[in-house]
């Protein structure tokens, strides 16, 4: 059993791998959401001494630089860092086969300390190594680039080589391999090669099915199709070789001769679980017969809440860093003070979005804040559906200002699309409501978003938000969301109390007119008139935010959770498929 509790470093029992782990804002080893929350488990991890390590890949060109001209075109270079900065390169070296060469694969260390002081290392794995041949070297460059079989050899060193790398460093202790998505399936295969091989090959998987599942944990991250990784089954042969190509064929993982690195992993994990109450139903609805449960996203508090809010809760609530449940008495917190903090946030928010935009913007205005990976269905441009509406709520003194952030990746055109369409909605606006869309949003202007902006705004197609994040890194800051119910705001919406919905019906699917009209309405006949005429009304939504969101929808609850229903479960899955 794992005691969430103590600080005394006992040998690591949950291996966390994801292809993306977000750390530091200088390190850019992650693309989006996923990154992140990887990041906040594993200080979380820390925090409460569990006994975890992460892997993941080194990434050394980044994920991309985005820049943005006066239309919104993105363009992308690379965003070249320097492990050395961050890291340290550790001695041992590991090898995987890929299409029958082998291939080293080395590793740099990078320590969270918890606030106990608790380490929990995450592994870097790099094939920049002399040895290998130019393309092997460049398997560890590029997050989320290249074709099918650049990723493939890239999920090999992530599953297998992460696996092999972690005994290597001594790390034989380990009961549970998390996969955060179905990037690092491939470990199960790894699991596999070490059972005896013996009898039919059929036989083999089968028996050995029920060793590995007693090792393995998944957590699916997205209802949306291009989110679940496919790869046809020659390249697989090609990719892995004969042997292990035969095996997958024969765990059935395999449907229409395509590999799915989802069914690979629900097939080997002994528990399963989306990340909020909605996207476990949706899961189980995408793959029936699984036994799919939810944990609910959280984020880590302590380094998502800004300072002016941090410096109030060490005053009040000092317990929060620690146990994140203290934050429910941020209801005891007086308005004047959360009002105090929320303005120097605005404050600072505003300052940053001068320098690097060259617009002021205004203190008082209300002031909107949407930002995340720019893609067709998180439907950025929801707001104006009918800018005439935003003119018209400015004209009766419930004027607005509009901050956007978000990167689409480069091979995503309906993502880039979508920024320049925000971009000429913004020159149509020009005058009446200013809008500026920041470039590279990142850990550090999320933080500030997040915080600053006076409502945070969030607009996706049903049902296609698995979770979202961003929301409650606003709520720990006092900041409200005005939100479609999909994802973690089914779970922390209270209408007039936590935020407001952007339409209510129960369908489970969007209607983009009937939610573009809803969206105005709140603006315009309930937001607004509370933040200009009741600003004391106002405040006390966003102390609730604090008091009923803040205090759940973070990763100390989050990984309490994994530790009590994931980490500590016992295989009870029946040996034929489900
Ligand atoms: C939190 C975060 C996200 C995820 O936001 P969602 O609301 O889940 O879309 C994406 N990118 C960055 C940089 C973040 O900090």
């Amino acid at each position: 059993m794992i005691e969430p509790t103590g600080a005394s470093e006992r040998p690591i029992s949950v291996a966390y791998f994801s292809m993306e782990v977000a750390l530091d804002p200088a390190m850019p080893t992650y693309s989006g959401g996923l990154g992140v929350l990887a990041g906040d488990m594993l200080r979380a991890a820390a925090d409460l001494g569990v006994p975890m390590a992460g892997i993941t890949l080194l990434h050394r060109k980044g994920y991309f630089r985005q820049e943005l001209d006066a239309e919104g075109q993105q363009r992308e270079s690379p965003a070249l860092w320097s492990p050395e900065q961050f890291l340290t390169l550790l001695p041992a070296r590991v090898s995987v086969r890929i299409e029958d060469r082998p291939v080293a694969v080395q590793a740099w260390q990078y320590t969270i300390r918890g606030l106990n002081g608790h380490a929990v290392p995450v592994y870097f794995l790099d094939t920049a190594i002399d040895s290998n041949s130019p393309w092997d070297q460049t398997l560890t460059d590029h997050l989320y680039g290249g074709d099918a079989r650049y990723r493939l050899a890239q999920e090999v060193v992530l599953g297998i080589g992460g696996m092999l790398m972690l005994r290597a460093l001594g790390h034989d202790a380990v009961r549970t391999y998390h996969m955060n998505e179905g990037h690092s399936a491939l470990l199960v295969l790894g699991l596999l090669r070490d059972l005896a091989w013996s009898g039919g090959l059929k036989d083999v998987v089968r028996a050995a099915t029920d060793r590995i599942r007693q090792q393995c944990v998944f957590t699916t991250h997205t209802p949306v199709p291009a989110g679940h990784d496919q790869f046809p089954e020659e390249l697989v042969r090609q990719v892995l070789g004969p042997a292990l190509g035969e095996a997958i064929a024969a765990s059935e993982c395999c449907l229409q001769r395509t590999l799915n690195m989802t069914y690979l992993a629900l097939y080997f994990s002994r528990y399963v679980n989306g990340v909020a109450m909605r996207h476990g139903e949706i899961s189980r609805s995408m793959f029936p017969g699984y036994p799919i449960n939810s944990i609910t996203n959280g984020v880590h508090a302590p380094t998502w809440t800004t300072e002016p809010f941090q410096q109030l809760f060490d005053r009040r609530i000092p317990e929060w860093r620690r146990d994140n449940l203290y934050l429910r008495y941020a209801v005891s917190i007086p308005l004047a003070e959360i009002q105090h903090a929320h303005q120097e946030a605005k404050r600072r928010l505003l300052e940053e979005v001068e320098r690097l935009s060259q617009v002021r913007l205004d203190p008082h205005t209300l002031t909107i804040g949407f930002a995340r990976r720019a893609t067709p269905y998180k439907r950025a441009d929801l707001l104006f559906t009918d800018p005439e509406r935003l003119r018209r709520m400015a004209r009766r003194g419930l004027p607005l200002q509009i901050i956007y952030g978000g990167k689409a990746h480069p091979k995503d055109e309906g993502g880039k699309a979508l920024i320049r369409r925000i971009f000429a909605a913004a020159a149509n606006l020009r005058g009446d409501v200013p809008v500026v869309y920041l470039p590279e949003y990142d850990l550090r202007l999320a933080k500030l978003m997040c915080a600053g902006v006076d409502v945070w705004l969030n607009t996706p197609q049903k049902p296609q938000e698995a979770s979202g994040t961003s929301g409650m890194k606003a709520a720990l800051n006092g900041v409200p969301s005005l939100s479609i119910l999909d994802g973690w705001w089914i779970e922390g919406h209270q209408e007039g109390v936590t935020g407001w919905s952007i339409d209510d019906a129960p369908e489970a699917t969007s209607d983009a007119t009937v939610e573009a009209q809803s969206l105005y309405n709140k603006l315009e006949f309930v937001i607004a008139p509370m933040f200009y005429r009741q600003p004391l009304a106002f405040a006390q939504i966003c102390r609730s935010a604090i008091a009923l969101n803040g205090s759940f929808f973070n990763a100390n609850r989050m990984l309490q959770q994994y530790v009590q229903n994931a980490y500590n479960s016992r295989n009870n899955r029946p040996l034929t498929p489900a």
